[in-house]
């Protein structure tokens, strides 16, 4: 007996510049199942989907769909071959109702009214069958994410979509509406569709995929039965396990924390997501802080960093109280107080994207008086800051006054390592500090981090790289769903170990 294949990749590839996005993906799809797709941030996931959907058109290799190759030119040929994809960002027209929305580009006749009463017949069908329940004339703008959701989902059906592709369908979503997602991609399974389930959280994976494919740095590493794999199995295999590099540590005996987190609790942007965490970084260590991303990481050096409040619990710097609920200290003062922040997201804080790389090399400083006197700017002074971080950290290209974003991601993140080193921080914290850099880079980086250890900072390091983390750290607490279950000194830390800590398993916890 043979089960149709709904669709299938061949050696897909499609490349931005340097960066292999997909390098030669390969996956099979059974009708009628739900596929996961599994890989960290930047593994290559939404590039894969937005081909299957005829949004890119890939560099070579071959999508089938029912056995058929096709060769998409827009989303409109894949939607033709029975292809839906709600996308990251919602696509829907705020001010509409959602029965406008579902109509919208797809109504036959020209007379509004018209389409509106058959597509509302048509529809009531669809909500009957997968069980919906939309309020189909509520303005988008009214609703909820979770509903907003659905909406998107029920306009890909009225579409005829025989295959939905949900790319990170729960990042928005709410612990509750999570669940209600779930109900309906069970029922449009049963009912006979096939449902591609994109996300970077394990525990979603093995609550409602059929099988699952691992994706990472742009290729298949695995394709497993959901039922015969483990979220521990999962957690390596997303991550990787590859070799440690040995960076020259000088011993440290200090015993004075630098940064001190007391029973913190903080709200993420949808609720609760940092519950009591208790931790502190020495001088001169480098603490790491693993996880597989969106486990409360990036919140975690919001609230040190003075970009979010915490709720409950105080969070000290060099013994003075930096945030708690009644006070936060912003950016600007902690740097003054010796705390430099390599940002995780470089794109949304790290760096200003219209800005030329010699404004970015002081951003966050350009108030000092290095660099200003009597509200102007001291350009020439500016000028040579940038050249010397371009020189010192082989910046490339040469020239400071292209703008930041015409460098490469490795670039930006060498001119942004250098402008927070500039300042001789006595705690540097660090959001993924290699990301996106290349192989040359990633050593100086972690020498130049080690040598701030050696010299008696502190340094918290969060990275979703474990290599890196096992490279660089004197202790690693790891982080799930928003707790720190466990902290391994750095002679007691494996891969494995970690692996499970990561899949939230306390009894490793040292
Ligand atoms: P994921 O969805 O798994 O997080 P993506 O497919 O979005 O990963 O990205 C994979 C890699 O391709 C990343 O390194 C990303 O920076 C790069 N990339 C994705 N889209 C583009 C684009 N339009 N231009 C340049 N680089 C891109
Ligand atoms: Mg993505």
């Amino acid at each position: 007996m043979s089960q149709t294949i709904a669709i299938e990749t061949r050696d897909l590839c499609k490349s931005f510049g340097d960066v292999k996005a997909n390098d030669h993906i390969s996956l099979s799809v059974p009708a009628g199942t739900v596929h996961g797709i599994v890989g960290e941030n930047g593994a290559g996931k939404s590039t894969l989907l937005k081909m299957l959907f005829g949004f890119y058109h890939p560099d070579s290799g071959e999508v089938l769909v029912s056995g058929v190759s096709q060769s998409f030119t827009s989303p409109s040929d894949a939607m033709a071959v029975g292809i839906g994809m709600v996308h990251q960002h919602f696509m829907l027209v705020e001010p509409f109702t959602v029965l406008e929305n579902i109509i919208l580009g797809a109504e036959g006749s020209s007379k509004l009214d018209d389409a509106k009463g058959m597509a509302r017949a048509k529809l009531l069908a669809l909500e009957e069958q997968f069980g919906f329940n939309l309020p189909l004339d509520e303005p988008v703008e009214t609703l909820s994410v979770g509903v907003r959701q659905r909406a998107e989902i029920l306009k890909a059906l009225y579409r005829g979509a025989e295959t939905l592709i949900l790319d990170e369908p729960t990042a928005v979503l709410t612990p509750q509406e999570c669940v209600q997602l779930f109900e309906l991609v069970s029922q449009l399974r049963d009912q006979g569709k096939t449902v591609l389930f994109v996300t970077h959280k394990l525990h979603e994976i093995m609550a409602i995929t059929d099988n699952v494919t691992v994706i990472r740095a742009g290729k298949t590493v695995a394709e497993r039965k959901t039922a015969e794999t483990s979220s521990e199995e999962l957690a390596e295999l997303m991550v990787g396990a590859k070799v440690v590099r040995a960076t020259a540590r000088d011993a440290n005996e200090a015993t004075t924390a630098r940064l001190a987190l007391e029973n913190v609790k903080a709200t993420g942007d949808h609720g609760l997501m940092l519950k009591d965490i208790n931790l502190q970084v020495l001088e001169g260590e480098v603490l790491g802080i693993a996880g597989v991303a969106g486990n409360g990481q990036t919140e975690l050096l919001e609230i040190i960093t003075g970009l979010r409040p915490v709720d409950v619990g105080k969070i000290c710097f060099d013994g003075e109280t930096i945030s708690s609920p009644q006070e936060m200290t912003d950016p600007i003062t902690l740097r003054r107080m010796g705390m430099a922040h390599v940002a995780e997201d470089r794109l949304k804080t790290g760096v200003v994207e219209s800005m030329s790389a010699r404004e970015n090399a002081i951003l966050g400083y350009q108030r000092e008086q290095e660099f200003s006197r009597k509200g102007l700017l001291r350009l020439k002074a500016i000028a040579e800051k940038a050249a010397g971080y371009f020189e010192s950290q082989d910046v490339r290209p040469r020239n400071p006054d292209l703008p930041i974003a015409s460098f490469s991601g490795g670039n930006q993140q060498k001119l942004v390592i250098a402008r927070e080193l500039a300042q001789d921080p006595s705690l540097m914290v660090i959001g993924q500090p290699t990301r996106g850099v290349d192989i040359g880079a990633v050593t100086k980086i972690h020498d130049q981090i080690t040598a701030l250890r050696n010299a008696g900072k502190a340094i918290l390091v969060v990275s979703a790289d474990l290599d890196e983390l096992l490279a660089i750290s004197d202790r690693i607490a790891v982080m799930c769903e928003g707790e720190i279950v466990g902290t391994l000194n750095i002679e007691d830390a494996t891969e494995t170990k970690l692996g499970l800590m990561m899949a939230g398993n306390k009894g490793e916890a040292a």
